[in-house]
């Protein structure tokens, strides 16, 4: 599992970069596949040539979107779907579970069941950044511990607060969080890129971090989002 889970932390990065462009490039092939479709169907269409200059425009414009990628490597906006937090972490619990129990470490969960818990942002990325968090807590307490999660809710905000009983960190720990390839693990055992991709993952998603950090005693982990709004309507990909 360590392997498994320090691999696909190097990987995510490009995964990352990979999704966004999958997602991007699936609409104009869908549409090119389709008119395509209609006409190999039909081969004596009365509109066939216009089925083929628009299933040529947007074959175009994957190729487009893909040579964007490749020069600017820049990750598509995260603000895609309206994301149901408390799903997601009740998923990442199902994740990490095996994990936690091979290093004694005990997970709670608190939420308010009549509450609404969502945001605007993409699901897969926040379960990835939770789960970054997730494991450095776990990692944090080689004897074993608590690892807290709660959810909370107003008007304005959703919090997802990570506790830990783990080593803590230090204040020139603290500030250096985040930083690439900032590591306090052997060599082979951390990568020092989990936490620059988790805080790059929420401010995608107009969210905040706050770490409170004690040696010896624990690390919190406070996150917050602005809540979904109805009104609030997705960027479309195209
Ligand atoms: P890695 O886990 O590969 O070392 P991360 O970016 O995930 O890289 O974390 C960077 C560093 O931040 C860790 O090496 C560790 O020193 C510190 N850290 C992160 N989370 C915690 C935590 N919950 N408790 C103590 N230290 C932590
Ligand atoms: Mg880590």
């Amino acid at each position: 599992t360590e392997e498994l889970v320090r691999k696909s932390e190097k990987l995510e990065i490009v995964s990352h970069l990979a999704a966004s462009m999958s997602h991007e490039v699936r609409n104009p092939l869908t549409t090119a596949r389709g008119f395509m479709q209609l006409l190999s169907e039909n081969t004596s269409m009365q509109n066939g040539k216009q089925y083929l200059e628009i299933a040529i425009q947007e074959i175009d414009r994957a190729t487009e979107i893909i040579n964007h990628y490749l020069t600017f490597a820049k990750p598509a906006p995260v603000m895609v779907e309206k994301v149901d937090v408390l799903e997601v972490i009740q998923s990442i619990i199902q994740i990490i579970t095996p994990l936690s129990n091979m290093n004694a470490v005990q997970i709670s969960f608190t939420f308010n069941k009549q509450k609404d818990y969502s945001i605007l942002g993409e699901r897969s990325k926040l379960q990835q950044g939770i789960i970054n968090i997730l494991k450095n807590g776990i990692e944090a307490m080689p004897n074993g511990g608590k690892l807290q999660l709660s959810l909370l809710s107003n008007e304005s905000n959703v919090q997802i607060d990570i506790q830990d009983t783990g080593i803590g960190m230090t204040r020139h720990q603290l500030n250096r969080l985040g930083e690439p390839y900032f590591s306090t693990k052997e060599q082979d055992k951390g990568t020092g890129l989990g936490m620059m991709v988790a805080f790059s993952i929420v401010k995608g998603m107009n969210g905040l971090i706050e770490v409170t950090s004690e040696v010896g005693k624990g690390t919190c982990f406070s996150i917050q989002f602005p809540v979904y709004q109805q009104a609030e309507v997705p960027l479309s990909s195209s």
